[in-house]
């Protein structure tokens, strides 16, 4: 076994520490010196001391899904009194409303509906579009490029490239959890698999889509498994055609266990701590050498830690809050505006830049 201090060598020099010095690193490292590392990594790829934030507005398709995933709160069948297909006329209502407040993306994100195929999500991007010509869309993602491949009977890429014909622009990292088939057995037996999830990324990096990539984490996966998930991505990263921009950030976020069945039935609850997650954001910036961005999820883990988090690796504070679904239904309370945002990361010593799904700086 090597050492703390070999390890901490090969990921200075940019070289990829192997599973069992991930696990190493983030059960035996002092904290600060995980935070260390993880800072110096982050001011290696980005000197300036700037920490991004965006305006985008995220707005639920559907909330009627199959799929029932068991730390999910957020999804109903068809047959639910409050299940709902969001209609053009809320979409624009609400896209008017975030570009007011400056913002010019739209997170779409839905379930895995039983009946509406391709065409649906075709025109839904087209009229968008259409009414709003600048507006960029972060749409769907794996799981639900999977569900529509196989109503449709295509290749991920054909319905990936249906879609950015119809107005996708990227695509996010949803529904990745942990990259483990134990663990999305348990917890989404319906869902895509692990190697579907990757699949689909890999089709969306060949068409130089942007995209990123996500961990929730804190429930029934060892430390292993999530550094197996670390891997599984950088190694798809280290895969992507030259020059196409593969996964921008990575985003990795506690499970929110208010409500879910994860909970209530299976007694599993989120006991990540603070110093937990920012070891996690330490260790993302360290096993994620070839993915430039480290966001901090305010959002599930709260000001003060998410700040905290800024000197362990991450970069990027994601968006202000305008409209989340799933992960409030399941806890997550906390709110930001575009003034609060700034401050948080001028209170935290950094400079606060606005950007846009492709990581440009908005001046
Ligand atoms: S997490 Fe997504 S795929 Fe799973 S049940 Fe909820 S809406 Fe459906």
């Amino acid at each position: 076994m090597r050492s703390l201090n070999q390890i901490t060598e090969t990921a200075l020099a940019g070289q990829f520490p192997d599973i069992s010095e991930g696990v190493q690193l983030f059960t035996e490292a002092p904290l600060q010196n995980l935070m260390a590392l993880g800072n110096i990594l982050r001011q290696k790829q980005h000197p300036d001391n700037k920490v991004t934030w965006i305006i985008d507005r995220n707005v639920n398709i559907t909330n009627i899904c199959l799929s029932g995933c068991k730390f999910c709160n957020f999804y109903r069948t068809a047959h639910q009194e409050d299940a709902y297909i969001t209609t053009l006329h809320e979409y624009f209502r609400k896209i008017d409303e975030m570009q007011q407040l400056g913002g010019n993306q739209l997170l779409l994100q839905g379930g895995m509906h039983p009946r509406l195929g391709l065409d649906f999500y075709q025109q839904l991007f087209h009229d968008l579009k259409q009414h709003f010509p600048t507006l960029r869309l972060h749409a769907l993602g794996p799981p639900e490029v999977v569900h529509l491949a196989n109503m449709e009977s295509l290749s991920f890429k054909e319905v990936l490239q249906q879609l950015v014909n119809a107005g996708l622009d990227s695509l996010p990292g949803a529904g990745a959890e942990i990259l483990t088939e134990r663990v999305r057995r348990f917890l989404s037996p319906v869902k895509c698999s692990a190697q579907e999830w990757l699949d689909v990324m890999r089709a969306a990096h060949e068409l130089d889509l942007t995209t990123s990539a996500t961990m929730m984490f804190g429930h029934i996966e060892t430390v292993e498994e999530r550094v197996q998930h670390l891997i599984a991505l950088r190694t798809l990263q280290s895969e992507k055609p030259a020059g196409h921009k593969g996964f921008l950030n990575f985003i990795p976020w506690p499970f929110q266990d208010e409500n879910t069945l994860l909970k209530e039935k299976y007694g599993v609850t989120n006991k990540v701590t603070p110093e937990e997650y920012i070891r996690m954001i330490a260790l993302s910036r360290i096993m994620l050498p070839n993915i430039p961005h480290i966001q901090a999820s305010w959002l599930t883990v709260g000001k003060e830690t998410a700040q905290l988090s800024l000197h362990a690796g991450a970069n990027d504070f994601g968006s202000i809050m305008i409209e989340e679904n799933v992960v409030s239904v399941a806890g997550a309370t906390n709110t930001f505006d575009a003034p609060g945002i700034r401050q948080a990361i001028r209170d935290a010593g950094f400079i606060p830049v606005q950007r846009d799904q492709d990581f440009r700086y908005i001046p």
